[in-house]
């Protein structure tokens, strides 16, 4: 089963990609996380990217498509979760090929939707674990008073470079132009389903699985 989490930045998407990584043995594929992987490694292309990431613009189809190619090339598991990909049409295109040629189709496009008010309150008090990668809020789920992440124990938290209001303001718009023409995309192709991103983070992963199970 391979599935596309679609949504704005901070509707959730990585927090469900997790969960049903460890729940169904699926494989994450988050271009965010490999874009963000290639920049602390200091690769060129990470080099590249960095400006583009940290003012909320995306990266270019070629980039991200060549990251997303690699990564099918490995073991399939439970099948694919592509996390924050595709984000354009030509994206769109690029997978449904990549996919056909591997003989493996795509069963469901799940849009998690939020209003944006709650997206800008979530990614501005938003922190994650350095080491598993566990996502803190500062106000809803606080870092623990001990400094220790509840669930490896890592001490060091990291906040991204992006999740300022200024570049929200420019992810935002690049999702209104340029990712959400995919709704009606994925809508015609009869892939669509949609979930509401505001619920519980519990209610949001039943939504989910029971998508998946149908
Ligand atoms: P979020 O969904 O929270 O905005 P991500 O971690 O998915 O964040 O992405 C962070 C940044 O990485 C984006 O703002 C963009 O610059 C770049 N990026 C990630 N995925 C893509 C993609 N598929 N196409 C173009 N740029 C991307
Ligand atoms: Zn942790």
């Amino acid at each position: 089963m391979n599935i596309i989490l679609l949504g704005p930045p901070g509707a959730g998407k990585g927090t469900q990609a997790r969960i049903l990584m460890e729940q169904r043995d699926m494989i994450q594929l988050s271009t965010g996380d490999m874009l963000r992987e290639a920049r602390s490694s200091g690769t060129e292309m990470g080099k590249v990217v960095a400006d583009v990431m940290d003012s909320g613009a995306l990266v270019t189809d070629e980039i991200v498509i060549g990251l997303i190619r690699e990564k099918l090339e490995g073991d399939k598991k439970g099948g694919f979760i592509f996390d924050g990909f595709p984000r354009t049409l030509a994206q769109a295109d690029a997978l449904e090929g990549l996919l056909s040629d591997m003989g493996e189709t795509l069963d469901a496009v799940i849009e998690l939707r939020v209003r944006d008010e709650a997206l800008v309150d979530r990614i501005v008090h938003r922190a994650t674990c350095g080491n598993c990668g566990e996502v803190y809020h500062d106000k809803t789920k606080p870092i623990p008073a001990d400094g220790k992440c509840s669930v490896c124990g890592g001490t060091e938290f990291k906040r991204r470079a992006d999740d300022n209001e200024e570049s929200l303001k420019t992810r935002l718009m690049e999702y209104y132009k340029k990712t959400s023409p995919l709704l009606g995309y994925y809508h015609a192709k009869k892939k669509l389903q949609r979930v509401d991103g505001l619920a519980e983070m519990h209610v949001v992963k039943a939504a989910i699985g029971a998508i998946l199970d149908a």
